[in-house]
């Protein structure tokens, strides 16, 4: 039997993957988080101080880079664990560019459509319902308005310590979200027969309760 995917897009700081997280944990499915392994790339393409808006430099990086991730979300690049650093802001204000280049998408959706062959998944991501796994059991289009999603993303920066103001990131979020839905390829789009969450006035556990109750409409998994 094929292994279970249950994908969940949206734009950016919706909450996927805090709630991708722990449906992951209810079912015993492995958590993916393919955005993770974008902001590697960035990363990568940051330290050699190149710059992530030139596509032709970005893309000439791909046969030196490798990426892996672990069961505990860990993510490695060239053997190196970078989750920490790939949270940086310096990462999030160009990983969209990156994001837009055919060649990286390509590249990394190789990698999770390897990873979703092998094992039951909870993959979270913006093209994972429409591009990386289209007949994926379950498709979830988790969504917010820009302010909680902005007010949820500078919560998390200042209990981790990373300085920014509250105008700086909603600027961020919007700048994100606008690369992301107008790309050429794979552009974040609510994918067919997905069904849409607006988590805006919603508890995390109520988010997760939901996409439980869908899980086992659509596919009939037991929570
Ligand atoms: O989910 P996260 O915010 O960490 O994703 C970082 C960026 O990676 C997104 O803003 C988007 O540009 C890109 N991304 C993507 N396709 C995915 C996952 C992430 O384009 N499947």
């Amino acid at each position: 039997m094929n292994p279970v995917v249950i994908a969940i897009d949206g734009p950016a700081a919706a909450g996927k993957s805090t709630v991708a997280k722990l449906v992951a944990k209810k079912l015993g499915y492995t958590y993916v988080d393919t955005g993770a392994m974008y902001r590697a790339v960035t990363l990568y393409v940051l330290q050699k101080g190149a710059d992530p808006k030139d596509e032709n430099i970005s893309c000439s990086f791909l046969p030196q880079i490798d990426i892996e991730v672990d069961e505990q979300d860990h993510v490695f690049l060239n053997q190196q664990d970078v989750t920490e650093e790939i949270r940086s802001r310096a990462v999030a204000e160009n990983v969209s560019y990156i994001a837009s280049y055919k060649k990286i998408r390509l590249f990394l959706v190789e990698l999770q459509r390897k990873i979703a062959k092998n094992a039951n998944v909870v993959m979270d991501g913006r093209d994972i319902g429409s591009y990386v796994v289209p007949d994926a059991n379950v498709k979830i289009y988790q969504n917010a308005s820009v302010k909680t999603r902005a007010k949820r993303r500078y919560d998390e920066n200042i209990s981790k310590g990373i300085a920014c103001t509250y105008e700086e990131i909603e600027k961020e979020v919007k700048k994100r979200d606008y690369i992301d839905s107008h790309r050429s390829f794979a552009p974040l789009k609510k994918a067919k027969g997905a069904v849409e969450i607006d988590t805006s006035e919603m508890t995390i556990e109520e988010v997760v309760q939901r996409i439980l109750e869908i899980v086992q409409e659509k596919s009939g998994v037991q929570k």
